[in-house]
């Protein structure tokens, strides 16, 4: 049951309000704690809520470029560039792991406010490179987690694999106060998923429509939830998941962080 330490861990970041880019609070400092406890990776793979396209895509360029995909916030914030370079090798790899899906090379995207938010904070240096892999807005939740599971080589090539979306996300419903209560249906969905997080039940996870009117409502469209899908089907048998900070903020924005195979200690 020892964890393989030569393999990389894979982890799923709680983003929230991309003003956390600019914050230091006890989320962010979760965030940087990992990235400085997680064995260097060579690239950083990340699918990000925010990109959600027909078909799968990976960035292929060289330089991909800081894309500011929001809109209401101060000028500091649009003003953010995270200049990690890009990884063709890696979006070449990607497409061969993923085949017979196809998957489109990219040149158009670049990063966006899903990955730069957490790593700003996991990676502040922006000195290892970043591909980013899109999420099909038209598969159900089953072939995201089954795509994934052929991402698993790329831990043991120096690989960090990030999912960045949040388990609860209700925009409808935000409450713009930092002291908004938690809504009732997204502390049960919540704590229905650490549940299924630590107890190691993806099928439960997969499925997490079955929950109902709490996940309707915790989960109205599923680009949030779909990243946490790719991370944990990183998760070998003899591997454990620790869930480092958890929150709901502005009454529907779940936090949840969760990390598969990092070394205990
Ligand atoms: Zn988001």
């Amino acid at each position: 049951m020892t964890p393989d330490k030569s393999r990389i861990p894979a982890v799923f970041f709680g983003h929230g309000s991309p003003m956390n880019t600019l914050e230091q609070n006890r989320y962010t400092e979760v965030w940087r704690r990992i990235g400085e406890s997680a064995l260097k990776p060579k690239v950083i793979l990340a699918i990000s809520a925010h990109w959600t396209t027909r078909g799968t895509a990976v960035t292929a360029m060289d330089r991909p470029r800081t894309i500011h995909d929001f809109g209401g916030f101060p000028r500091e914030l649009f003003e953010v560039q995270y200049p990690a370079s890009g990884d063709p090798k890696l979006a070449a790899r990607v497409r061969e792991l993923l085949a017979p899906v196809e998957v489109t090379l990219d040149n158009s995207w670049g990063l966006d406010h899903g990955t730069w938010s957490v790593l700003a904070h996991a990676c502040p240096r922006a000195d290892v490179p970043v591909v980013q892999l899109s999420i099909d807005g038209t598969k159900p939740p089953r072939f995201h987690y089954e795509l994934a599971q052929k991402l698993a080589p790329l831990r043991d090539e120096g690989v960090l694999i990030v999912g960045s979306g949040n388990v609860v996300h209700n925009l409808g419903r935000i409450r713009w106060t930092n002291d908004a209560k938690p809504y009732d249906w997204a502390l049960r969905f919540n704590d229905e998923v650490r549940g299924f997080l630590l107890a190691r039940d993806h099928e439960r996870l997969i499925d997490f429509a079955a929950l109902g009117e709490d996940a309707r409502l915790s989960v109205p469209t599923p680009d949030h939830y779909l990243p946490l899908l790719y991370v944990i089907a990183q998760q070998s048998e003899n591997e454990t998941i620790s869930l480092p900070v958890d929150g709901i903020e502005y009454g529907s924005i779940g936090m949840l962080t969760a990390v598969v195979g990092l070394p205990a200690g």
